[in-house]
This record gives structure tokens, C-alpha cells and sequence, in this order.
């Protein structure tokens, strides 16, 4: 079971927390629980060692943020005796969680579970920390912000868990924001595949490598809310959202749906650059720099060449990494020579969705087509084997979510 930073926030909603896990201990399970920290905190810790020193050193930054989750984690346990229950907590270095590669955005390498199985077998309930590990020197790593729903899954998969539950603010993965499609229904299933691609491109519901751990470890992950009655029962009869593999899916749902959800992001920045010569080694002069300083270039169109050897090539970088790109571009201008450079932050990306596509032809022609219907101009596309994405103008970003959702016949019958 895995809590995220809204339902860990104070000690009533702890207590609350505490009762919830209780009850699947009552229910016959052996249990472990991922926490993170107080809704809130870590933001502040961050902001702790940006005030010390804007230039901080990122193995004391992981000692400082690490502490959040430390503080939960322990009064959880102490909530669980209070009901009566055995608990201990497990931090990072003790279990120990192993990590590799750089402070701040380790990476989980192996968990040693044979100590926590064994006090399990006990009916021990074991309460470890999220977002934090151990080096091979032996200091304190973190996972990268979100990182709990990594340790929670690295830590299912270590103990062999039938199942990792994790309890958040929303009770389930949707068609899509609900806030902005009132219609939009809650999935019972999607595959990991789909979780990947939805977590990245702007549902926010887990953090993209924990749903890639998942796949790869074949664990299986439920998403449901903890803000549920005291007295409701155990999660195995109030299913939230199960993520699946492709097979199981296939196996259970005869009637898919062609598109399984349709998500958008606004941190997305467009670049254009005008008469970049049309040669060979001309984009990769473009995309050589941005590399190096390892901006993420998602979508990318080069248009046909003007009869005077030119074109323009037009892209787009996560928004907050613009302003860097910009620089590095006007460096390379020379070598690249283009003539002006225009950037555009007025713009989201909306993505359509579905293992489903995989097996169907026209699911592009629908999205363009619904889109121009409502006179949305498209700027960019880009495509893989289960999704379809456009670049669209920011401003209509919550129309053409909706017109989509329709065109898809996602809507729920009854709102
Ligand atoms: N507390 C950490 C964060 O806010 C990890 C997490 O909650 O997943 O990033
Ligand atoms: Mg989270």
C-alpha cells in the first residue's frame, strides 16, 4: 500500500491512514506501506537548501529532503500500535533500498526484503519511506521528485506482492481531467503501455518510472483514493484503477474501447527556426547542442524546401528548458545558419490514447478531423503506436480535450 503526500498530511489524516491499513491486516493480508511526506514538505525542504545555498551540494540536499518522508513513516507506525497493530518502520539504509547513479534523481538498484518478509510473515506491518535510498557510499539518496510511487513498486516487486495499492487524492485513472470534462469516466483497466504514455504526456496520477517499473517487474498496480470511509471495506471489493498487462487485458474485456484516454499538456515550448539551409547534417547541427545539454525535443516537423535550397524547421522543448534552448541555438547560429529564430510558449499538446489504434486505421483522421470541425488549427504532429498527439494553440486546449472525448465516444452516459 502506497499513500501520497495529500493523505499522509497531519496526524488526523494519518490516524485515518492507519485504520485503512489496519483493515486489510484484519482482512488477512500480510502488508507493507510506502509513505511520502506531509503534503507540502518537500517543496519546503527544497526551498530550505535554495536559501542556504543556490548552488547546493546534492548529496546534502537528498540528507535534508530524505528527512519528510522520515517523519511520516514513524508516525504512522506509531498510529498502527496505537490500534493495536505491530508496526515498524524501515528507513532507506536500513532495509536497505540500494540506489545508483546521481543525488537527487537516483535510481533504485536492489532491496534486500528478506528481513522485512520474515517480520511480515510475523504480522509485522512494515512502514518504509518513499523517495529515499542508500549509495554505495552509504549516504542517503532520493529518487527524483514523485519518487514514491517508485519505491512503492520497487518494493512490491522486491517482496513479491500480489498486488500495490496506491492510495492518492483521485480514485482512479480517468478518460480524462475531470475538471475539464465533466462526462469523463474512470477506467476499471489500463495497460501499462497506456499508463506511460498518459503519465507523460500530462496525466498526472503516478510518476512515469514507477509505471515503467511496474512493466517491467509485472506488478500489479491498482490506483484508488484513500479519502474513503472509515467503515468502507477492504480495497479488494472497491476497486480503484488496475493497471495491466496487454494480455491480461485481453483476456477480460471484450468490448475496448478504440482510445482509452485523451490527455494535455501546457509546459511545452515551440521553436521555429526560418531558413535553415536544406542539406545534409542540417538538423543535426540543430539538435546536436540540445542533446548535449540534455533538453528533451519531443515533436518535430521539417517543412519542404523553398525553391531556394531553404526550410524551416519547427519543434518543441518542455517550457521550462526554453529559455536555455533559445541560448544554445543563437551560439550554434553560425553553423546552423538560419536566419531568425521564433519561439512560442502559447501552445499545449493534447494526446489521444489506446492500445486499441494498434489494430485500427483512421483514429488520426478522427482527431483531425473533429479538430477542424471546431476550427482548432493544428501546428504539429506527432505519433507512436498507441497514441496520436497534436500541437495545438493554448487557448484551446479545454475544447479540443472535450470535442476528442466526444469524438471518441468516451463520454459517460450519465454525467
Ligand atoms: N515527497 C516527495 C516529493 O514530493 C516524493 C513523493 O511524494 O513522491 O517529490
Ligand atoms: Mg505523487
Amino acid at each position: 500500500m502506497k499513500f501520497g503526500g495529500t493523505s499522509m498530511a497531519g496526524t488526523e489524516r494519518i490516524r485515518r491512514v492507519a485504520r485503512i491499513v489496519k483493515r486489510q491486516q484484519d482482512a488477512g493480508h500480510e502488508v507493507a506501506v510506502v509513505v511520502s511526506a506531509m503534503a507540502g514538505e518537500t517543496d519546503r525542504l527544497v526551498n530550505f537548501c535554495r536559501e542556504a545555498n543556490p548552488l547546493y551540494d546534492p548529496a546534502e540536499y537528498d540528507v535534508v529532503v530524505a528527512s519528510g518522508e522520515q517523519v511520516t513513516s514513524g508516525l504512522l507506525a506509531i498510529a498502527l500500535q496505537a490500534l493495536g497493530a505491530q508496526a515498524r518502520s524501515w528507513l532507506g539504509w536500513q532495509l536497505p533500498i540500494k540506489t545508483v547513479e546521481a543525488h537527487a534523481k537516483a535510481r533504485v538498484d536492489s532491496i534486500d526484503a528478506d528481513a522485512l518478509i520474515a517480520e511480515m510473515q510475523k504480522g509485522v506491518i512494515a512502514v518504509i519511506p518513499g523517495f529515499q535510498g542508500v549509495s554505495d557510499e552509504g549516504r542517503i539518496t532520493t529518487l527524483g521528485r514523485g519518487g514514491s510511487d517508485t519505491s512503492a513498486v520497487a518494493v512490491a516487486a522486491a517482496v513479491k506482492a500480489d498486488r500495490c495499492d496506491i492510495y492518492t487524492d483521485v480514485d482512479g485513472v480517468y478518460t480524462t481531467d475531470p475538471r475539464i470534462v465533466a462526462k469523463a469516466r474512470k477506467l476499471q483497466h489500463v495497460t501499462y503501455e497506456e499508463m506511460l504514455e498518459l503519465a507523460s504526456v500530462g496525466a498526472k496520477v503516478l510518476q512515469t518510472r514507477s509505471v515503467g517499473l511496474a512493466m517491467k517487474e509485472g506488478v500489479r498496480v491498482q490506483v484508488l483514493s484513500s479519502f474513503i470511509d472509515d467503515d468502507a471495506p477492504a480495497a479488494d471489493t472497491i476497486p480503484g484503477t488496475m493497471i495491466v498487462s496487454d494480455e491480461e487485458l485481453e483476456g477480460m474485456d471484450m468490448e475496448r474501447q478504440l482510445i482509452t484516454g485523451i490527455a494535455h499538456d501546457k509546459n511545452e515550448a515551440k521553436i521555429t527556426l526560418t531558413r535553415v539551409p536544406d542539406k545534409p547534417g542540417a538538423v543535426a547541427n540543430i539538435f546536436g547542442p540540445l542533446a548535449e545539454a540534455a533538453i528533451n525535443v519531443d515533436m518535430i516537423i521539417q517543412n519542404v524546401g523553398r525553391d531556394k535550397g531553404e526550410t524551416d524547421v519547427t519543434f518543441t522543448v518542455p517550457a521550462a528548458d526554453l529559455a536555455r534552448s533559445m541560448d544554445l541555438l543563437e551560439a550554434a547560429k553560425d553553423q546552423i545558419g538560419f536566419n531568425r529564430i521564433i519561439p512560442d510558449t502559447n501552445v499545449a499538446k493534447v494526446s489521444v490514447v489506446g492500445v486499441g489504434m494498434k489494430s485500427h486505421a483512421g483514429v488520426a483522421a478522427t482527431m483531425f478531423r473533429s479538430l477542424a470541425d471546431r476550427g482548432v488549427n493544428i501546428q504539429a504532429i506527432s505519433t507512436s503506436e498507441i497514441k496520436v498527439s497534436v500541437l495545438i494553440e493554448e487557448d484551446y486546449t479545454e475544447l479540443a480535450v472535450r470535442v476528442l472525448h466526444t469524438a471518441y465516444g468516451l463520454d459517460a452516459v450519465e454525467a
